[in-house]
C-alpha cells in the first residue's frame, strides 16, 4: 500500500461517516476493541480524526490467544494516548468464555461464536452505557457485513438482517447505537492498511472460530470474489437498497428488559440470561 493508497482508504472511511451520518460532533465515542485489525484500525482513525474516544475490550480469557490481544491492545493504547477500559468475563460471568461454551454446548447445539458473540454484546453495551457512550463503534469491515447477509439467506432467517448496516442495532435507551465506518472497506484493504502502519496486531483467525459456519461462508464468498471483484460491494449495496422494503415486510419486535438483569430483550429473560441459566444448572 503506497501513501497514496493510504490516503485512499482514510478518505473512504471519513467518506463513509459522512455519507451515513455516521457521528455527530458531540459524540462520545467508545470502540469495541478485540485487539486485531479491524478494530484497532478504526481506534486509530477515530483518535486521528479528532474524535472523543475511549476504547473498551473483554478479555474472554482464550488462553495466550487473548493474552497476547490484550497485551497487544494495552501497548497501542498507551502509544496513542487513548483510554482503555478492560471487562474481565470471569469476573462479570463467573467464568472464562470457554468453560460457558463447552458447558452450554454440552447441552445445546449452539456455535462457538452464537455463544461468545451474545455474550460479548451484552457486556459490551452495557459497559459503553455506563462510560456514557453515544455511539459504540465497532470494527465490522465490508467483509464481515457481505457475510452476515448471506449467512441470514442461508438460515433463511433474513428478518435478522434489520439490525445490520452501517448504523446497526435496535432503537433503545438502554442499547448504544453501533456505528461501523470500515462499511465500505473490504478486509483484505483494512489488512493491508494495518500492515503498513505497523499496528501491533496477531493476523491469526480466533482459534475458536476455525470451524464456525462464517468460516465457511467466508471461504466461498472470498472463492467467488476472485472471479468477480465486486461481488461483496455487490452484496452490501443491494442489501442497503432493499432494507428500508425489509423494514416494511418486518414488523419490528418489541424491546422490553431482562426480568432478571434489566437489560434489552425480546423475551421475558434475555440470551444472555438464558444460557448463563444452562450453565449454571
Ligand atoms: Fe468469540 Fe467467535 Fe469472535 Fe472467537 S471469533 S472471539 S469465538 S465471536
Ligand atoms: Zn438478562
Amino acid at each position: 500500500m503506497s501513501n497514496e493508497s493510504i490516503k485512499q482508504f482514510e478518505d473512504r472511511v471519513k467518506n463513509t461517516i459522512k455519507k451515513f451520518n455516521l457521528i455527530d460532533k458531540n459524540d462520545k465515542l467508545v470502540v469495541a476493541c478485540s485487539g486485531g485489525k479491524d478494530s484497532t484500525t478504526v481506534l486509530y482513525l477515530m483518535k486521528k480524526l479528532g474524535y472523543n474516544v475511549e476504547a473498551l475490550t473483554v478479555d474472554l480469557l482464550i488462553g495466550d490467544w487473548s493474552k497476547k490481544n490484550l497485551d497487544n491492545l494495552k501497548k497501542f493504547c498507551k502509544d496513542n494516548e487513548i483510554k482503555l477500559h478492560e471487562i474481565n468475563i470471569r469476573k462479570e460471568l463467573g467464568y472464562s468464555i470457554c468453560y460457558i461454551r463447552s458447558t452450554i454446548q454440552s447441552k445445546t447445539n449452539l456455535n462457538n461464536c452464537m455463544i461468545c458473540g451474545v455474550m460479548k454484546r451484552w457486556l459490551i453495551n452495557k459497559k459503553a452505557r455506563d462510560l456514557r457512550a453515544t455511539k459504540l463503534v465497532t470494527g465490522h469491515n465490508m467483509d464481515d457485513e457481505a457475510q452476515t447477509i448471506f449467512m441470514n439467506i442461508i438460515n433463511g432467517n433474513p428478518k435478522l438482517s434489520l439490525y445490520l448496516g452501517p448504523r446497526s442495532g435496535v432503537r433503545d435507551k438502554k442499547f448504544i447505537e453501533r456505528i461501523k465506518p470500515l462499511y465500505l472497506c473490504s478486509e483484505e484493504e483494512v489488512t493491508q492498511y494495518s500492515r503498513m502502519m505497523n499496528f501491533p496486531v496477531l493476523y491469526k483467525p480466533c482459534p475458536c472460530s476455525l470451524n464456525s459456519f462464517r468460516r465457511k461462508v467466508k471461504n466461498i464468498l472470498d472463492d467467488y470474489e476472485t472471479r468477480n471483484h465486486s461481488a461483496k460491494y455487490n452484496i452490501v449495496t443491494t442489501f442497503l437498497e432493499i432494507k428500508p422494503k425489509l423494514k416494511r415486510l418486518y414488523k419490528d419486535e418489541e424491546i422490553i428488559y431482562c426480568k432478571s438483569c434489566g437489560e434489552p430483550a425480546r423475551k421475558d429473560m434475555c440470551k444472555v440470561c438464558r444460557l448463563m441459566s444452562i450453565v449454571q444448572n
